[in-house]
């Protein structure tokens, strides 16, 4: 099993989608293992976006990140990085393959509802980030067989 992390975005919190996404990822058979809403600042989202600082957008991110609380969530599954991934679609929501989350729910590169960790490395990173010790639960909540059997 891996676990991965996704984050809520304040435009999904705003537009009331918070059910939505999290049943998404309950129906298609992933267990949410740690959930927490947490107010994100310029500190630690310099750190989850340090690739994009120097982009132009990043004050606008900066700003749409911090505009109310998120929800970040620890996701576990078979392949779960990959599979969160596939369900997320492409970054800009109008690019992104209806069928997915930001396909079907934005229609901006920006506004685009959710993040998810983009490799097993970095959702370890991002874990760690987010949850303090304890705070991700390790339980099993179903018999896997009904998610995964027979592969
Ligand atoms: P992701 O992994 O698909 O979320 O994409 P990135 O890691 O490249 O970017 C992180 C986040 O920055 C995206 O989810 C968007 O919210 C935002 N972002 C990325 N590219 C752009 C852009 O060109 N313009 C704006 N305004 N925001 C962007
Ligand atoms: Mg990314």
């Amino acid at each position: 099993m891996e676990q991965t992390l996704v984050i809520i975005k304040p435009v999904a919190v705003h537009r009331g989608l918070i059910g939505e996404v999290i049943t998404r990822f309950e129906r298609k058979g992933l267990f949410i293992i740690g959930m927490k809403m947490m107010q994100l600042d310029e500190q630690i989202l310099r750190e989850h976006y340090a690739h994009l600082t120097s982009k132009p957008f990043f004050p606008d991110l900066l700003k749409s990140m911090m505009a109310t609380p998120v929800i970040v969530m620890c996701i576990e599954g078979k392949d779960a990085v990959e599979v969160v991934r596939l369900m997320t679609g492409a970054t800009n929501g109008r690019k992104a393959l209806p069928g997915t989350i930001r396909g079907d729910l934005s229609m901006s590169g920006q506004e685009n509802v959710v993040h998810a960790s983009d490799s097993i490395d970095n959702a370890k990173i991002e874990l760690a980030r987010f949850f303090k010790p304890g705070e991700i639960l390790a339980y099993k909540p179903s018999d896997f067989r009904f998610y995964y059997a027979p592969d």
